[in-house]
């Protein structure tokens, strides 16, 4: 843990919603805090994303503890746009003052720890000025996201195709897909979004989603219940499995309801299925179970994601691209799609290319990533904290009680 009351300066790297509520909670204590933005604008994901992209939980889950979304900007509807979202992410940023901490266009490029002067010492890029800085710090939180690096996998023959591939991060008009042949890769919250709004809105004249897994998607009501009741209430968490902490007690209890429990997520699952055809031709029914999906796929679909399965110009595929030709792609199974776009719903690559080779020896990176106590403090390096980099959270609150335990003495 670092020693916070010894601190007198922190680094923020990131200027999202993470960034910012550790902004907040670093000033709260006391401390200088600088945050560096690689882009032009606070706000992280909510600033520019895939057309139509916005909060997938209602508004009233995802709130600051100590700001509420003020009333002049709290959404009509339950799920807000990413707009929305951007508007209150701003106004809890001005409330606190926090636009002066954030210097915008400033990308940290490395991160080193001086055993010496006990101090981070920094080098950080402004790409509008195109100068190069040095600065050191007592403390340094990372709060750069999940979501920075689009991942683009590679594939054979890529280069002779003659149509339009682009990753969802940059597909921000549905209009360049308008008329045209879609090839969707990948059966995330994005794929999902972006295929029933180019079908729902009639713009593209067909579109196929590949797919290796199928995830469960959620609708937003299931059987006339909203899923703010089935899913974020304590009497649904009571029907997860135990928590890997649990006690002896605990477990036996589970134990005996196990079976209820069952009873309760395969009804659920029939529903789901039932409301949004899946296994019906399109998409096929996931291989593990919602609750164990809901934490690798979760996905709340709004109504156009049931209007989608219905529609004839979706075709769903499970299977992967072998090789790409110049009017479109050929599976593993030798079966041609044609296509006039890919549409790259691939997720994202983690980049620790920022630290220095000694430290994320000490951090012991993985392949996915940092294993860190409470998702936020490396066991083995003080005064250094993640937040919202490694894990995603669910609702803003979670982050929030993140921000808080990286100031705790
Ligand atoms: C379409 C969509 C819908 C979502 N819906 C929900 C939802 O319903 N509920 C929910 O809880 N979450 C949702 N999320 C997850 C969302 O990512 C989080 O809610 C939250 O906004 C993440 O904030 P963050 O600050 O951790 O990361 P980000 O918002 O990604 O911010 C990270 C920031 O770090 C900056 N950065 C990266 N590298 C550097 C560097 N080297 N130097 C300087 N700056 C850097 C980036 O430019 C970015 O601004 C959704 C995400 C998306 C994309």
């Amino acid at each position: 843990m670092p020693e916070i009351g010894a601190l007198k300066t922190a680094l923020v790297v990131g200027a999202g919603m993470a960034g910012l509520c550790t902004a907040r909670q670093l000033l709260r204590i006391g401390l200088k805090v600088l945050v560096l933005e690689a882009s032009s604008d606070i706000g992280g994901v909510w600033v520019r994303d895939y057309d139509g992209y916005g909060l997938q939980i209602p508004w009233k889950h995802y709130q600051f503890p100590e700001f509420l979304w003020p009333e002049e900007i709290q959404p009509v509807e339950e799920y807000p746009s990413g707009a929305q979202v951007l508007a209150y992410i701003r106004a809890f940023a001005a409330h606190f003052g926090l636009l002066r901490c954030v210097r915008l266009n400033c990308k940290l490029l490395r991160l080193r720890w001086c055993d010496e002067t006990r101090e981070w010492e920094t080098l950080y890029c402004d790409s509008v000025k195109q100068r190069f800085f040095k600065a050191k710090f007592d403390y340094t939180v990372i709060c750069t996201g999940l979501y920075s690096n689009p991942n683009i996998p590679y594939y054979k023959g890529v280069e002779s195709f003659a149509g339009l591939q682009i990753h969802a991060k940059e597909f921000t008009e549905m209009s360049l897909a308008r008329g045209r042949r879609v090839v969707i890769i990948g059966s995330g919250k994005t794929a999902m979004d972006c295929a029933s709004g180019l079908l729902v809105s009639r713009c593209a004249a067909s579109v196929t989603l590949l797919y290796r897994s199928a995830h469960w998607p959620v609708p937003r009501s299931v059987l006339g219940i909203p899923v703010r009741r089935l899913l974020f209430s304590r009497a649904v968490a009571s029907m997860l499995p135990p928590y890997y902490t649990a006690s002896c007690v605990d477990r036996a209890v589970h134990a005996i309801v196990r079976p209820l429990k069952r009873l309760f997520w395969r009804g659920l699952e029939c529903a789901i299925n039932k409301k949004l055809h899946m296994g019906n031709g399109k998409l096929e029914a996931p291989p593990v179970g919602l609750p164990g999906d809901l934490f690798y796929g979760g996905q709340i679909l709004d109504d156009s994601g049931a209007e989608m399965m219905h529609c004839e110009q979706l075709t769903a595929i499970k299977g992967e691209i072998n090789k790409f030709v110049r009017n479109g792609v050929i599976l593993l199974d030798g079966t041609f799609r044609p296509a006039d776009v890919i549409l790259y719903c691939t997720g994202y690559k983690k980049s620790y290319d920022y630290l220095e080779a000694d430290l994320r020896l000490k951090l012991e990176v993985q392949k996915d990533g940092l294993y860190l106590y409470r998702n936020c403090l490396p066991p083995h390096v003080r005064h250094l904290a993640f937040v919202g980099s490694e894990v995603n959270t669910y609702a803003s609150i979670l982050t929030y009680s993140l921000t808080e335990f990286t100031v705790r003495p």
